[in-house]
Order: structure tokens, then sequence, then C-alpha cells
């Protein structure tokens, strides 16, 4: 049995005091949903102070980005260790760190590894642009995205994926549920091949892309999807709260 998750990722919004605001709106009632695994992923300058903020919940911290080096001359950056020391997840390979930060497959497999290696759980994000899915390159990106080019030594069910088509993050245009059933029974499929048959059943695929409290149902009622990466959204206590309590409703009948 896969635990469901939804994990909120706050981008770059939010100042400390605002942080804190949202998660004290939020904690009470996510605090009363057991059967889903609920991640909030704030910027880095407020995961200390949500950290000691969520001493005693069960809602788990994130973060949205690491680097790889364990430490050194890397003026800006964050380390493995730094970001363990606070969350239990970390966002590796968003679109938009692949798009604007020339984050390479290359680059996202050092930190997916560095990331297992201190004992965090990397979201792994993979999606094809609007291009490549009307070229029907989906398939061929997806594979490259969950190959690693280097040797593949960790397990690949210990990581989450969230299959984000980047056409539908933040445009409003949600896949439907049916397509992204079909998309993330084709990555197990890859997975299973790839990796192993154990792997595939046992990694966590989210679905992320507008995900809104108005249409998650239909991702979460679909038996491939474990859950969502919600961006926009997981900025409104009271949306991200539909979402998870939908969530919680959806699975625990399931
Ligand atoms: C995301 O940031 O991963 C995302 C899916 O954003 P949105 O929900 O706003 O489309």
């Amino acid at each position: 049995m896969r635990v469901p998750l939804i994990a909120g990722n706050w981008k770059m919004n939010t100042t400390v005091s605002e942080a804190v605001e949202l998660v004290n709106q939020m904690r009470p009632e996510l605090d009363r949903i057991d059967n889903v695994e609920k991640v909030i992923c704030p910027p880095f300058v407020s995961l200390a102070a949500i950290k000691e903020l969520l001493k005693g919940s069960t809602i788990k911290l994130g973060a949205q980005n690491l680097y790889f080096e364990e430490k050194g001359a890397y003026t800006g950056e964050i380390s493995p260790s730094m970001v363990a020391d606070l969350c239990q997840f970390v966002i590796i390979g968003h679109s938009e760190r692949r798009q604007h930060f020339n984050e390479t497959i290359e680059v996202v497999d050092k930190k997916v590894k560095a990331a297992l290696e201190v004992g965090l759980t990397p979201i792994l994000c993979i999606g094809e642009s609007l291009e490549e899915n009307e070229a029907g390159r989906t398939e061929e990106v997806l594979t490259r995205q969950i190959s690693s080019p280097s040797d593949q030594k960790y397990y690949f069910g210990g990581l989450v994926l969230a299959y984000e088509p980047i056409w539908a993050i933040g445009t409003g245009r949600a896949a439907t549920g049916k397509q992204a059933n079909e998309t993330i029974g084709f990555i197990r499929q890859r997975i299973s091949q790839q990796h192993s048959m154990k792997a595939a059943q046992e990694v966590r695929v989210l679905y992320g892309g507008s995900v809104t409290a108005d249409n998650i149902a239909e991702f979460v009622n679909q038996p491939e999807i474990d859950g969502a990466l919600v961006g926009g959204a997981s900025l409104k206590a009271s949306e991200f709260l539909s979402i998870v309590k939908q969530t919680s409703e959806i699975k625990r009948v399931r």
C-alpha cells in the first residue's frame, strides 16, 4: 500500500512572517488528517522558523532545491546536510529549475543521489513540454528523465516522483485525470523495466500542474496517482486544506 501524499510547492513566495502565518492557518486542520502524508515546501529562508513551529505536528517539511556538493566554495548554494537538518523531503528537478537554471539530467541525477545519501526523500519532478507533447515525444522524454545517466546505485522505489507536464504548470490548463493516469501507468512500466517491479510498485507518483480544490478529486480517484504536487493553490490555506481533505476521503475508501 502506497501512502498518499500531497506536497505544496510555495516557490518564491512568502516572507518568513507570511510563511509562519500561512502555517498557523493550516496546521490545526491538517494535523487532524491521518491517512495522507502532508508536506509543505516553503522558501529556504523560512525553513528554520517553520521547523520550530511544526514541532509535534504531522506536517512534514520539504526544501525546493539543494546543491549536490557537501561543503566548500559554492557561494549561495545549500548543501544536502544543511537541508537534511531541517527537512525530510526535497523537490529536485522542477521544470522551472531545468528551464531557468539550466539543470541538466546529469545535475538532477547528482542531486537525487546526494539527497538520498543524507536521508532526504527526493520529490523528483519529470514532465514534457507542450512542444514535446504535440510531437508525440512524451514517452521518450519521460524515459530519459527516469534513466540515471550514471550507474544506478540507489533504490528508485524510495523516491517520490511528480509527473508534471510543463504545459500544465501555472497555466490553469491541467491534464485530465485519465491522461495523467495513463502516463503515470507508463512511467511505472518503464521503472519496472529499468529498475525493478518492486520499485515500480512502491514508488509514489504524484500529478502536478494546475491542481486546485475543484479538480483534485479527478486525479486522486485514479489508481496510479498517489497524490499531487500543488503550486499556486498551496498558498491559500483553505484551498490546500480542501485538497488534502478530499484526497484523504477518496483514498480511504479505495
Ligand atoms: C508546481 O509548482 O509544481 C506546480 C504544479 O504549480 P501549479 O500547481 O501552480 O501549476
